[in-house]
């Protein structure tokens, strides 16, 4: 096994004497010693895989963690590993020590959407803007691990403290749904671990050894949470690059690798310096552009993948233009290479950017998977079912309650459920359990009294057949009980109807296969929060598509060709950071985006852009000034020969077009 890594990565693999961690720069093999860690921790130092915990950024990166370890020990000798995310790791610390906290052990997990609405009824507003930040102020204090109190003694303005009061009327309407938000999902076991050391040793005796990738995007509460679980031990190895920090905004601490030196004296640190991921001409961009960072540690990178093609820097015309060239040259390449449309990645800084990629692409018959964009669990229609599912399971969910209870819509109003929200608020019970109370008939009209309690009756029902029918047959049933298919079909016109009850049929399908792989009941599915993983399988993986992603979901991954487009100010460098004096972190976002690309990159920038409405002119980025010039084919204003838009015009038209119109008639036969 060992043969796989250089010497100092399998040293990194080796060292079993405390605290070690591996700082290094992209491409260089740290999730690769994570996996072979694991390995290595079960083979040869027989360590049970149960006591093991491995810690990654993503559902996605998790589910490639398990799938190279599978390949390096049999199942056998896996049985009880955990390789997640911290917020999976948090679920599952709640799930069976919720009680500790007040919680019940079936809560639900709140996503973001829902948060958000949690937060617009306490502002009684429809300002977007506005929900959005105080959402994200309050995470922000939640990942500082500042709890309500703790804010609202702090409070040093008149802002503040209204801040601070929301915070608190949002744990508290969580807590009254028997809700947990994503933060919270790592900060209430923190709390736990602090309140009930017996409960902490508990923890401590079964995650003997941790492992942490991607350690430099750690906030201060998983930062915490890793101290707690090792502070005895101090078992655990980390493995980051601080030039690849990317998440301040969501709370990130780079510091948290100066920290673990104070806080862990015999913390080893061992550096990596070849990559085995890049050509050398673009492991010189990368080198380049972050050496306009000060610098926190000396790192040199290296590799011998050969020196590599010219990394291209293509100026277009406008976001349309860049999408074509985009699809042009990709279809170019793939012609002269024999390449598969897997090998090939369209990276971007904002989700907005992805939709004239997406219609070209779709124009063009070229297959692609997004990732860090909208999911399939994002859907209304999916939503809408899944509310079911939750309630079914938890009938203190309010959020699942008001969503099932009103789609389809069977005539309840909002002064019934508002009639309905108070009575059960007064009594501190849940809006199911109000229903069924003698003293809530009188408070509606009787026609409304009964849809609400013929409602709460199914439900019942369900949740009665929960521990003995297969959760497919259920989830079949409920389809037809409620006649979600006619409500669909009423309710939208035939084409997005077909596609959202086809979705719907999907995630019955996805049910199906659970409970035929692995016996599931509804509660099992409801209750995992991995739900998307479990669920989902990893078919996106296996299809011959083109990757299109954020740089920030690009982390961690590597293809073989990279297109980073939208390389303009204001873009990458984002308007906002440019303005909030964050440059160095859009920099770090450009080091991640060319470090992806193993053999080919290229960069596309827009000459013009429509900014509400009206074209501007577009400045390209600061960070292509930084590329080394003799690594580099500029074309557009950037090259030493610049040519004038005309002649731009003049090559789309001509061979270029010409080129294009022969591929299309090869890739269509
Ligand atoms: P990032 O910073 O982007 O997360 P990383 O440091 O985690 O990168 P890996 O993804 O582990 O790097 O490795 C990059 C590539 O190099 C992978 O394809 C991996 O399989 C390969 N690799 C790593 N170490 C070796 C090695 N010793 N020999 C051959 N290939 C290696
Ligand atoms: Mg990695």
């Amino acid at each position: 096994m060992l043969h796989l890594l250089n010497p100092p990565q399998r040293a990194a693999v080796q060292y079993l004497s405390g605290p070690c961690l591996v700082l290094a720069g992209a491409g260089s093999g740290k999730t690769r010693v994570i996996t072979q860690k694991i390995a290595y921790l079960i083979e040869e130092a027989q360590m049970d895989a149960r006591n093991i915990a491995a810690i990654t950024f993503t559902n996605k990166a998790a589910r490639e963690m398990q799938e190279r370890v599978a390949t390096l020990l049999p199942p056998a000798r896996l049985k009880g590993l955990t390789v997640s995310t911290f917020h999976s790791l948090g679920m599952r610390i709640l799930r069976e020590e919720a009680g500790h906290l007040g919680y019940k052990q079936k809560f639900s997990i709140l996503d973001s959407a829902d948060a958000a609405k949690i937060i617009a009824d306490q502002l009684v507003t429809t300002d977007k803007s506005l929900i959005r930040s105080t959402v994200s102020q309050i995470s922000t204090l939640k990942s500082d691990r500042i709890s309500p109190d703790q804010a609202l003694t702090m409070a040093a303005s008149e802002g503040e403290l209204q801040l601070a009061k929301l915070y608190r009327a949002y744990q508290d309407t969580l807590f009254a749904y028997q809700a947990i938000d994503f933060d919270d999902l790592i900060r209430l076991p923190v709390d736990l671990f602090e309140a009930n050391p017996e409960v902490l040793q508990k923890w401590q005796h079964r995650l003997r050894y941790l492992l942490i990738d991607e350690y430099q995007d750690t906030n201060t509460t998983q930062y915490q949470l890793v101290k707690q679980l090792t502070e005895l031990t101090g078992q655990f190895t980390a493995v980051g690059d601080d030039d690849q920090s990317i998440y301040a905004w969501r709370g990130a601490n780079v510091e948290n690798l100066n920290l673990l030196r104070v806080d862990f004296p015999k913390l080893h640190v061992i550096k990596l310096e070849q990559n085995y991921r890049s050509v050398a001409r673009i492991l010189r961009c990368a080198n380049a552009v972050i050496s306009n960072n000060p610098k926190l540690f000396e790192k040199q990178l290296w590799s011998d993948l050969g020196v590599g093609d010219l990394v291209q820097v293509v100026e277009t015309k406008g976001d349309e233009d860049e999408a074509k060239t985009v699809a042009f040259r990709l279809k170019q390449h793939m012609a002269l290479n024999g390449t598969s449309f897997a090998d090939y990645a369209v990276l971007y800084r904002g989700n907005f950017q992805s939709r004239i990629i997406e219609a070209q692409l779709r124009a063009e018959n070229i297959p692609y998977v997004m990732s860090g964009g909208q999911s399939f669990f994002d859907n209304a229609e999916i939503k809408d079912v899944l509310a079911y599912l939750h309630l079914i399971s938890n009938d203190d969910d309010e959020p699942a309650f008001i969503r099932a209870v009103t789609t389809p819509k069977r005539g309840v109003g909002n002064v019934t459920l508002e009639r309905l929200g108070n009575y059960a608020k007064d009594r501190e019970i849940s809006l199911f359990a109000a229903v069924f109370e003698e003293g809530f008939i009188h408070q509606v009209q009787p026609a409304q009294y009964d849809v609400l309690h013929t409602f709460c009756k199914f439900i019942q029902r369900m949740q009665d057949k929960v521990k003995s029918e297969p959760a497919d047959q259920l989830y079949r049933e409920l389809l037809g009980a409620i006649d979600f298919e006619t409500w669909l079909y009423e309710s939208e016109e035939p084409k997005p109807a077909e596609t959202k009850w086809k979705n719907i049929l999907d995630l019955g399908e996805m049910i199906k296969r659970k409970v035929d792989s692995a016996g599931s009941n509804l509660d099992e599915i409801t209750q995992n929060f991995d739900l998307r993983i479990m669920l989902e399988g990893r078919s996106e993986d296996e299809i011959d598509a083109v990757r299109l992603s954020t740089l920030h979901a690009s982390k961690g991954l590597e293809y073989p060709h990279v297109f980073l487009i939208g390389c303009e100010e204001d873009i990458l460098p984002h308007q906002n950071s440019i303005e909030t004096g964050m440059v160095e972190e859009e920099r770090r976002l450009m080091y991640v985006g060319i470090t992806r690309a193993q053999r080919t990159l290229t960069i596309t920038y827009c000459g013009k852009r429509k900014r509400a409405g009206e074209w501007q002119i577009t400045r390209p980025s600061r960070f292509l000034d930084e590329l080394p010039p003799d690594d580099v084919s500029f074309s557009g204003r950037l090259s030493a020969k610049y040519e004038p838009p005309a002649d731009i015009k003049k090559e789309h038209s001509g061979l270029a077009a010409k080129m294009l119109a022969l591929l299309n008639a090869k890739s269509s036969k």
